[in-house]
């Protein structure tokens, strides 16, 4: 028996039980507060639309645990019976270049999980999101988000690919995976940089917010707080979903602030200008640059640790390769590492929720009251049917974002 398998085995189980155990508190503690609202939110929200809300979180939760029942025996068959190195075979028979043959490998096994994958993601639209009312996406308009989706990863992947490819060839005694990862950073910085101007308009439409009161409001609070922005747009996220979002997205001349026209239908002028100001916090306060210097030490770790391994042929051996190759170390890198970092989320959940007190706080400064942030915040969850009861621990490993009333009770603190 190959170690390494013996130890990913070990890991792979670990945080599957661990994620079950947390799935099964959080339903459990759900079912057991469903008929009650909870107290602060008693005259705020319907005992109805909170049953919906208790109703909406145990299907998506259900939906969850069966993605994994089946996907989870599908990947270790593959692992198991050589599936992987006897498709490297196949590939590799056809005669291309290394690079080629690595794009063709990559691009079947990537094929294969989305198509795994698929049922789940269409039943979460078309059945759960279209129950509760949420889903607006016909079918063409999902096929023709997916068509566009290949197209952009094909145009903007699989050059990348190469290059990544290219380095691992070249440069496989040397130094490498610091070329990887300066490519790598380099991609993400103009990616980000452009994204709302060359990839959301392939996606949705961008319309300049009307000059008005609320432009002028925004206009204001950004002045205030010293918050540089080249445009206010509204997105028409209502083609696909009634959710409702706000975000800052590009860097330098390219940053837009983006509401979804959803958010403008449901919330008040005073609730839109407290939810800018908090991202404009997160901005100010520097936890995008934080985020994105942890996401680069991140790759900047994980590269060099597979550096480390990439010449073992116990590596390759264990997902059933029978040669090594850079696209192989990848593809059991990108399978293999998500079971042994697992158990560090609870750490960038804890520092993400610290972020977003520090948001909230931020906002009520900038607006000199916290009213409109809790009205916006109550309206947000009524209106996406937040889970009101999540089980402690559940929110704690998992919660990007503190629940709502963490949330409010900090808000009513400040
Ligand atoms: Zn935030």
């Amino acid at each position: 028996m190959n170690a390494f398998l013996v130890v990913f085995a070990i890991f792979f189980l670990a945080e599957h039980i661990l994620d079950y155990w947390l799935t099964w508190l959080n339903t459990r503690h759900v079912r057991s507060h469903a008929n009650e609202v909870p107290s602060y939110f008693r005259d705020r929200i319907s005992l109805e639309d909170y049953q919906k809300s208790v109703r909406y979180t145990l299907d998506k939760a259900k939906l969850g645990v069966a993605a994994s029942l089946i996907g989870i025996p599908i990947l270790w068959s593959m692992i198991l019976s050589g599936f992987f190195g006897m498709v490297d075979l196949w590939v590799r028979s056809w005669g291309f270049s290394s690079i080629p043959t690595g794009v063709i490998f990559l691009g079947i096994m990537s094929a294969l999980f989305y198509a795994v994958s698929l049922p789940f993601n269409l039943y979460s639209t078309f059945v759960i999101e279209q129950k509760y009312g949420f889903n607006k996406m016909t079918f063409e308009l999902w096929l023709l988000d997916f068509a566009k989706g290949l197209l952009l990863s094909i145009v903007i992947g699989v050059p990348v690919l190469c290059g990544v490819l290219w380095f691992m060839d070249r440069y496989g005694q040397s130094y490498w995976w610091l070329y990887v990862w300066m490519l790598l950073a380099l991609v993400q910085f103009v990616i980000t940089t452009v994204f709302p101007v060359l990839i959301v308009p392939l996606f949705n439409k961008l319309t300049p917010l009307e000059t008005g009161s609320l432009r002028s409001r925004i206009e204001a609070i950004a002045e205030k707080v010293r918050f540089k922005i080249s445009g206010v747009f509204t997105m028409d996220g209502s083609k696909r979903s009634t959710h409702s979002n706000a975000y800052f997205a590009g860097m330098g001349r390219f940053r837009r602030i983006v509401l979804f026209d959803t958010l403008v239908k449901t919330l008040s002028e005073s609730e839109i200008v407290a939810v800018l100001a908090h991202e404009m916090g997160h901005n100010l306060k520097k936890h995008v640059r934080t985020g994105l210097l942890l996401g680069l030490g991140a790759s900047f770790v994980a590269l060099f640790v597979l550096s480390r391994i990439i010449h073992a042929p116990w590596f390759y051996e264990a997902f059933g390769f029978r040669a090594a190759s850079s696209y192989a170390a990848l593809f059991i890198f990108a399978k293999a590492s998500g079971s042994f970092t697992f158990f560090l989320e609870p750490l960038f959940s804890m520092l993400s929720r610290k972020h977003e007190y520090e948001a909230d706080r931020f906002a009520t400064e900038a607006m000199g009251t916290q009213q409109p942030m809790i009205q916006g915040l109550v309206k947000l969850t009524q209106d996406n049917l937040s889970n009101l009861t999540p089980h402690p621990l559940y929110s704690f490993f998992y919660y990007s974002h503190p629940t709502v009333m963490e949330r409010i009770s900090a808000l009513e603190n400040v």
